[in-house]
């Protein structure tokens, strides 16, 4: 193991809106770098890392075909969004000397390396992190079904998905003061609970492939590290 951590290998999903802030929309470079500030910590620890990012702030196919637009163009346009969310993290990893490469799942080879399984595999044994854009290439899908995907693919330890609450609550611990959060919670329970942690794809794909996930709060400072130390700051999902 990396030092002081639980894994060796991890994929770390992180939302469109995590990158906005508190703009709500967009890419707050002051985020991004903050973002990769903490990553960098892991990274030169010795932590392998893979990235997916969404592309919420941005553009969410599902919100464009309600307003009429054709679903699987308006999924394109959200996964060109999480092509722009990958470089903007690329940029800041560089600016804090970490190497880092983008595979996209769409062709852009003016930006980005294609996604091909064995070179990522190859990049993160040498220390690089992989951002993989475009989700997974195909519409109808959602960026949280690619990082279980990539996550299995690429055989990492644990999915560690950032969120903007401490772990998997019984139920909104926004609406309610009473909600329960759990410290472990099995796949099915999450599934016949109806808890919204992921979409059901990516959360039967992750209990398929025996895929252990940490949901953790990404807006405390160290959490990522903290996350991977086996601390107790989010709910596992096993
Ligand atoms: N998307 C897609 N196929 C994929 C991944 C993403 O079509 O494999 C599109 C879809 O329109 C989605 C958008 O990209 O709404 C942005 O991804 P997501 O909504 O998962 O981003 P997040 O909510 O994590 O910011």
């Amino acid at each position: 193991m990396a030092g002081d951590y639980a894994y060796d290998r991890v994929l770390l999903k992180l939302s469109g809106e995590a990158l906005a802030g508190d703009l709500g929309y967009g890419i707050d470079p002051k985020v991004v770098d903050d973002l990769a500030d903490q990553i960098s910590e892991i990274v030169k620890d010795g932590v392998q890392v893979a990235i997916v990012v969404g592309g919420g702030n941005i553009f969410r196919g599902l919100a464009g075909s309600a307003e009429g637009m054709d679903r699987a163009q308006a999924d394109y346009i959200g996964m060109l969004a999480t092509v722009m969310n990958s470089l903007a993290l690329q940029d800041a990893f560089e600016r804090h000397g970490i190497y880092s490469r983008v595979q996209s799942a769409i062709n852009m080879q003016e930006v980005s390396e294609p996604y091909i399984r064995r070179r990522a595999i190859r990049h993160l044994e040498k220390g690089r992190v992989v951002i993989l854009a475009a989700g997974t290439g195909n519409p109808y899908f959602t960026t949280d079904t690619t990082a279980a995907l990539r996550a299995c693919e690429l055989d990492v330890d644990v999915l560690m998905k950032a969120t903007k609450v401490d772990g998997v609550y019984d139920c909104d611990p926004v609406a309610n003061p009473d909600a329960k959060r759990y410290d472990t919670i099995s796949y099915m329970d999450v599934l016949s609970q109806g808890l919204h942690v992921m979409d059901a794809t990516a959360t039967s794909l992750c209990m398929d492939n025996d895929l252990p996930m940490i949901v953790f709060d990404l807006t405390k400072k160290g959490n990522i590290s903290r996350a991977l130390k086996g601390e107790n700051v989010g709910t596992k999902v096993e």
